[in-house]
């Protein structure tokens, strides 16, 4: 059976990764980012869900006049998540339709290198909506308009194997969120948000057979780190290295995947969190 995922942030980094490994496992993919280039590109990176062994490259947009080619299984949606605009029916609405979401993905990040009294107001609402509020209402709008909802047709009761597949919520946090650190203040307490949300909403949302789980990663390779001093990190990692987007999906695809995971949080650090 193929099923939907939705993940914002997924034209590159951990996203795409997270994208590429559901597609090979049967997911149709929207991908949602600020940058058409990028998803276009991204796009025609994901495997078919049907044969996996050959690339999906028949991009579409909401957006494109697709009407002489034949559509491709995914596709993207252009917009930033902290638009008032984009989670209604104007621009996400319209893309999706009537369609089920069994897995949201919520990736879309922004990193912050600067004190906090060095930071500007505006620089502060930018992370903390990015990274913390977007997912609010995100989760918000999908779920109120049941695009994320319990199947009609689960055979419930079943246990194992059999069990009624549950739509699932991803939100990735940061070992940052946890930890703490200096010059990512508003970072850190947007992703220590993220972690928050994720228990409330287990807790909220259980009931209705909608998991909602959460992954910490440490240091990964991603543009978001590309930057970073790497010498004295790497001596405090006790595995000595970043983590790849690639182990950060394996992930993803347990949390989609395991139907007992619920409020379920996973750290993929390198054992950085140990130290
Ligand atoms: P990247 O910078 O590689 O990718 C970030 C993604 O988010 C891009 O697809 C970007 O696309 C998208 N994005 C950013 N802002 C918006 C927005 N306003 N609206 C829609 N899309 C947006 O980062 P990573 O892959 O490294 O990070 C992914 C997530 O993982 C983030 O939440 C990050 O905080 C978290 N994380 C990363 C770690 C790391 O070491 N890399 C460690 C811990 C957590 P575009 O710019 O085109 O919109």
């Amino acid at each position: 059976m193929i099923r939907h995922a939705l993940i914002t942030g997924g034209s590159r980094g951990i996203g795409l990764a997270i994208a590429r490994l559901l597609a090979k496992n049967s997911y149709r993919i929207t991908l949602v980012s600020r940058t058409e280039s990028h998803l276009q590109s991204a796009l025609s990176t994901l495997p078919d869900p049907i044969s996996p062994g050959t690339n999906s490259s028949r991009p579409t947009s909401p957006h494109s006049d697709s009407a002489s080619v034949t559509p491709s299984p995914h596709k993207y949606v252009v917009g930033s998540v902290t638009s008032g605009m984009f989670w209604n029916k104007h621009i996400l609405g319209s893309s999706l339709r009537h369609e089920v979401v069994d897995v949201m993905v919520n990736c879309a990040g922004i990193g912050q290198n600067s004190l906090l009294v060095r930071t500007t107001v505006e620089d502060i609402d930018k992370i903390v909506d990015t990274n913390l509020t977007s997912m609010l209402h995100g989760i918000r709008y999908l779920v109120k308009k049941r695009h994320i909802r319990r199947s009609d047709f689960g055979d419930r009761g079943k246990v194992g194997r059999e069990a009624e597949f549950t739509p699932c919520i991803i939100n990735i946090a940061s070992l940052l969120g946890v930890k703490g650190g200096r010059g990512a203040v508003a970072y850190v307490a947007s992703k220590a948000g993220v972690l928050g949300l994720t228990r409330a909403l287990a807790a909220e949302l259980g009931p209705q057979s909608i998991r909602v789980n959460a992954i910490v990663p440490g240091y990964i390779e991603t543009d978001m780190t590309a930057d970073i001093e790497r010498t004295s990190l790497l001596s405090k990692i006790p595995l000595r290295r970043f983590g790849t987007p690639d182990e950060i999906a394996q992930a993803a695809l347990f949390l989609a995947t395991n139907q007992y995971a619920n409020n379920c949080v996973i750290n993929l650090d390198g054992g950085l969190s140990a130290t």
